[in-house]
This record gives C-alpha cells, structure tokens and sequence, in this order.
C-alpha cells in the first residue's frame, strides 16, 4: 500500500523584499523611503521593558541601478530604477540591547527620448 507522505512547507513572505514595486507617477528625481520598520518616536525596549530605544542613521549609499523599465514618460528609452540603503541601528540606553534594519529609497531616473 501506498503511503503519501507530505511534510509541511513554511511559507516564508519575507524573501520577497527586494521588488517592491515602484510607483511612478511623480517627478523622476522623487525618491520613496520604504522600509523603515524603526518608528521615529523612542519606543520601549522589548527586551528589557524599561530603556528607551535610541535611533541613528547610517550615511546612505551610492545609488545603485536595481532595474530598468521601460520609460514611462516617453516613447523610447528607458527608465532605470535606482536604490540606496543605509543602516537604522537602534539602541535601548538602559540595557544596550540593539536591533538593525536597513532602511532603502528608490527612484527612477529618466533615459528616456521622443
Ligand atoms: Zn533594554
Ligand atoms: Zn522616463
């Protein structure tokens, strides 16, 4: 007799991250912060319950190209879509626990012509 055996996958959302999809629809040189998982407010720290979390910010990166789309402002050419992070590092003052996240803009930048 035939025995079927499935094992439980874990789907995992998470590794999606990098394609977020770019809105156009302002000027080229708009950039969008996405990700920023770190709320500007002090917030408590989860381990200890007491200190605050104290946030820097890293410098930004060089813009990198990420993708290339069609241009969307004109017939030919197109549009490069640039991105840069910087590191968001989170300290609680109290008991020093830390926590990083990389904070990411995007923006496209126009190659296109008539
Ligand atoms: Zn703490
Ligand atoms: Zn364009």
């Amino acid at each position: 007799m035939m025995k079927k055996k499935i094992s439980k996958m874990v789907l995992s959302c998470m590794a999606v991250a990098i394609m977020v999809p770019f809105l156009a629809g302002g000027t080229s040189v708009q950039a969008q912060e996405l990700n920023v998982s770190v709320q500007p407010r002090a917030a408590l720290c989860d381990d200890c319950g007491v200190g605050q979390m104290k946030t820097t910010y890293g410098e930004w990166s060089e813009w990198s190209t990420v993708g290339e789309i069609d241009c969307t402002h004109y017939p030919y050419g197109t549009d490069l879509i640039k991105e840069r992070t910087r590191l968001i590092t989170s300290i609680c003052n109290y008991c020093g626990a830390g926590l990083q996240s990389i904070g990411k803009q995007q923006k496209s930048e126009c190659h296109g012509y008539h």
